[in-house]
């Protein structure tokens, strides 16, 4: 069977060799606070002053990053597929921007970006470049210091659950890359591709938690082993 409609699902070990530091390979720890400080809405709650500061910090270095081989092999994959009359939807973990600057199209960010902001009084979400505050005030509703990252913390419903689920039972191709496999609904997603009768691919640095799920895992550096395997399936 020829390959048409392929789903990649990536996590931050994509974006490792950008300089991005992973999650768990620090030992749960995010750029060195604990998780449930600065992802979860009672970290927030908390303390909403070192959660904004927390995301304007990695907001700000996305700017001293760039898209690895990883992220253009895919971009290119993307293009080259839809070019033969196939699809390729890439979902993404990760909150940084990336898969965008390395020449993706609409990439499907299931737990938010950094460079969209919130407000909790009114809904209304928005793009944002610069640092936020408590003191913020939202350019819809005039509340201050009700703004907030627009990242899905744990415990918070995932984005576009509905139209990824719909993609997987329909693909032909399901690929995990750089990602622990330890975060629920994403570490379920290849249990679906494959009872929909997708074959299954992991490319990782080490075996995920969900390895042997997989039809095939390939490990390796995500700058190498990603653009090997574009090349092949393009070849
Ligand atoms: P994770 O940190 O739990 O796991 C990263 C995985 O990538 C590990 O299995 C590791 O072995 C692998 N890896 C590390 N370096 C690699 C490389 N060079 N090539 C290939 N694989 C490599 O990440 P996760 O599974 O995405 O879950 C963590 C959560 O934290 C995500 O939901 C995400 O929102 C958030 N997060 C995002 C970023 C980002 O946007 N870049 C960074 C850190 C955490």
């Amino acid at each position: 069977m020829t390959t048409k409609n392929i789903i990649i699902l990536t996590g931050a070990g994509i974006s490792a060799e950008s300089g991005i530091k992973t999650f768990r390979d620090a030992g749960g720890l995010w750029e060195d606070h604990p998780v449930e400080q600065v992802a979860t809405p009672e970290g927030y709650a908390a303390d909403p002053a070192l959660v904004q500061r927390f995301y304007n910090l990695r907001r700000a270095a996305l700017k001293d990053v760039k898209p690895n081989a990883a992220h253009i092999a895919l971009a290119t994959l993307q293009s080259e597929m839809i070019a033969r009359g196939g699809d390729v939807m890439i979902v993404t973990q990760n909150v940084d921007d990336l898969h965008a600057r390395g020449g993706a199209q609409n990439v499907v960010h299931m737990h938010g970006e950094l460079k969209r902001v919130f407000c909790t009084a009114c809904d209304h979400h928005m793009d944002c470049d610069d640092d936020i505050s408590v003191e913020t005030t939202c350019p819809a509703c005039k509340t201050i210091g009700t703004t907030r990252p627009d990242i899905v913390w744990f415990g918070e419903i995932p984005y576009h659950m509905d139209a990824i689920e719909r993609a997987i039972k329909t693909c032909d191709l399901f690929v995990s890359i750089g990602t622990s496999g330890a975060v629920y609904p994403a570490a379920g997603f290849v249990q679906i591709a494959s009872h929909y009768g997708a074959k299954t691919l992991e490319l990782n640095l080490e075996p995920s938690q969900g390895s042997y799920h997989f039809d095939e895992t390939r490990l390796g550096k995500a700058g190498s082993i990603v653009p090997a395997w574009v090349e092949e399936i393009l070849a």
